[in-house]
Parts: C-alpha cells; sequence; structure tokens
C-alpha cells in the first residue's frame, strides 16, 4: 500500500532534456518531448526515483491536490496462491521487498496472479519502485520469473537484470568457498525456516 500524495514537477528552463528521468520512473509517467521532461500527472505516483536522479535538479516533488492511495487487496481466496508464489520466488509473504514504499512480496505477488506482468503495472497496482538494483527490481522479477513469466526488456529502460541467490549457487562454488568458512547450506537452511514461517 502506498499514499500518493506527491507528483514530479519539471522546471522546464533547468531541463536538459537528458532522459534519465525516462530511463528511471517506475511507471513511465515523464518522458520527453521536444527536448523537455512532461510528467503524466495522472499516472505518476509520486516516487521520486525522476527527482533523485536528474542531473541538473530541474525535479521538485510538490503536494498533491488530489492525494490518493495505491493498495492491491488480496482477497481471502486468493491467499494460498499468493502466500505460494511468494515462497516460490524464496520470500516471506509479509517480507518488505521495497524499502522506499514498503511494500510486501504478498502485494506483489497479488498483482502477478492478477494478470500484471511488467514490472511497470506492478509499481502501477501496488506502488512498489522499480529502480534499485538491489530491492525492487529484483523481487519483482524473482516473483514474475516464479510464476513463469519472463518479461521484454522495455526499450531504453534502465532496468537491471537478476542477480543470482543463495540457491542459485553450484555445488562446485559451494566447494571451492567451504575452506574459506563460507557455509552456503547452513545459510540456505535458515533463509528456508524464516521464508515458510507461519504467520
Ligand atoms: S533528468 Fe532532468 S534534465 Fe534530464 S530530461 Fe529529466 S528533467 Fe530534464
Ligand atoms: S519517477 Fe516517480 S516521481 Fe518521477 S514521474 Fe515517475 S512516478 Fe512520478
Amino acid at each position: 500500500m502506498r499514499r500518493v500524495s506527491l507528483l514530479a514537477k519539471v522546471d522546464l528552463d533547468t531541463c536538459i532534456g537528458c532522459k534519465t528521468c525516462e530511463r528511471v520512473c517506475p511507471t513511465l509517467s515523464i518522458k520527453v518531448k521536444d527536448r523537455k521532461a512532461v510528467v503524466d500527472e495522472q499516472r505518476c505516483t509520486g516516487c521520486g526515483g525522476c527527482e533523485q536522479r536528474c542531473p541538473v535538479f530541474a525535479i521538485k516533488l510538490v503536494e498533491r491536490d488530489d492525494p490518493y492511495t495505491i493498495e492491491f487487496k488480496i482477497v481471502p481466496e486468493m491467499k494460498d496462491k499468493v502466500d505460494e508464489l511468494c515462497r516460490k520466488a524464496k520470500f516471506h509473504p509479509e517480507q518488505i521487498i521495497c524499502y522506499c514504499t514498503e511494500t510486501r512480496a504478498e502485494e506483489v505477488a497479488a498483482a502477478v496472479l492478477a494478470g500484471n506482468d511488467t514490472p511497470e503495472k506492478i509499481s502501477a497496482a501496488t506502488g512498489i519502485r522499480t529502480g534499485c538494483k538491489i530491492e525492487c527490481i529484483q523481487p519483482i522479477l524473482r516473483i514474475l520469473n516464479a510464476a513463469g513469466i519472463t518479461p521484454e526488456k522495455p526499450e531504453g529502460y534502465q532496468w537491471y537484470g537478476l542477480t543470482p541467490t543463495l540457491w542459485d549457487i553450484n555445488e562446485d562454488v559451494k566447494k571451492r568457498y567451504s575452506d574459506g568458512g563460507f557455509r552456503f547450506d547452513d545459510d540456505i537452511e535458515v533463509f528456508e525456516k524464516v521464508i515458510n514461517a507461519k504467520k
């Protein structure tokens, strides 16, 4: 769930048309036209991704006149399937997977099961961001993959691919690092306990 109370505003005199904002917007709400960035105010979720990355500080977040809440409700009939998908992607359903917006794995999994099949659609449905290479985009892609979906990368969009997790480490690598004190299987066992803990 995310309360959207802010909106991106561009200072057109300062904007140099570099398109950085366009590449990082999780909801594809800002586009450069005639070398100036234009915000789709209806779509903008005020996440601040563009503001933080604009190289010339041309974007400011302002208060919206019409604040609203984005929340993907998990209907009780979906709950088992949502939990199953989260755990298949190696997340506890209540785990926060985007710290900026405090979006939980279960909300993203529910959005995926309802047919949202790209990070941009999931961001618009849940409020989660997609611009961080450690959090948000990785969990979104892992949940999509666990649902059997491999989305195409949008052209020109800044999108980080998946990085390996503990579960992807092969036996040769595990053996090679075991003398150095790495205990990958023990780590997996602990994580599995957390992921499968009942609420
Ligand atoms: S990142 Fe800043 S300078 Fe670049 S297009 Fe967007 S608003 Fe303009
Ligand atoms: S990056 Fe975030 S704040 Fe900027 S236009 Fe897109 S949704 Fe709005």
